[in-house]
């Protein structure tokens, strides 16, 4: 049940930032962390904020693979994180692409970034404070979806960063642009730099947890099953 009071949070894109950009990647064994991530996201914690990471999935919607692979990477992620004692474990995906080849999921959708609703979905399942909390991503899309709900926003030179940059730049106002920062740890230290309103304390969380899927066609991974369980009743989705 959610808590009184909201907690902030840093959101995270996942290809690109978190794990090696290769393209619709859907294979556990193609899971590459990038430097220093655990390291940042133990100093994320540390700091008392919230993590999980929103990602746009329309290799689904292109028939690249099927929604059970989006949870078998983060299973990955998830593990190879548990590894270096950190543990990331809320994963907020949307499949769609208006291009897409595949039905349902070739329509536009409220949550593929640069649409926000996967950030507003993470809000509310976890209490979060958007306007005390950062997104980092490789794309403007990322932090167009940041930024369209009070968040600030950081880009990074991995993954597609190169290509955004010059725009992001243009843009860094509308944006509330932190940093752009070559690695996924300095874009981190940038905004805790920032945080003064976060909590010194710890944030509260069960001793035993397993990484869980969201989609926003209101289905849910959990655990380590890759049988998807209906979250329709529960969000009105
Ligand atoms: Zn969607």
């Amino acid at each position: 049940m959610p808590t009184p009071n909201p907690k902030p949070a840093f959101f995270l894109d996942r290809d690109g930032v978190l794990i090696e950009e290769i393209g619709y990647i859907s294979q556990a064994e193609d899971v590459v962390l990038l430097p220093d991530v655990a390291r940042a996201l133990r100093m994320i914690d540390e700091a008392g904020f919230r993590c999980c990471v929103i990602t746009n999935q329309a290799g689904v919607a292109r028939g690249k693979f099927h929604l059970e692979a989006i949870h078998e990477v983060n299973l990955k992620i998830f593990d190879l994180l548990a590894q270096d004692d950190v543990m990331l474990r809320d994963f907020f995906a949307c499949p769609h692409h208006p291009q897409g080849t595949v039905a349902p999921w070739n329509s536009q959708c409220a949550f593929r970034k640069p649409n926000p609703g996967l950030l507003d979905m993470a809000a509310s399942e976890l209490n979060i404070s958007l306007a005390e909390s950062f997104m980092i991503g490789d794309k403007i899309s990322d932090l167009q979806a940041g930024a369209v709900v009070g968040c600030r926003t950081a880009l990074v030179l991995t993954g597609h960063g190169p290509d955004h940059e010059r725009t992001v730049r243009e843009n860094a106002e509308s944006l509330n642009l932190v940093t752009i920062a070559t690695s996924f740890i300095a874009a981190v230290e940038a905004c805790l730099e920032l945080a003064t309103t976060a909590s010194a304390s710890l944030q509260d969380r069960p001793d035993i947890a397993s990484p869980r899927t969201f989609t926003c066609s209101g289905v849910c991974f959990d655990g380590r099953s890759l049988v998807p369980r209906s979250t329709s009743d529960k969000r009105g989705l």
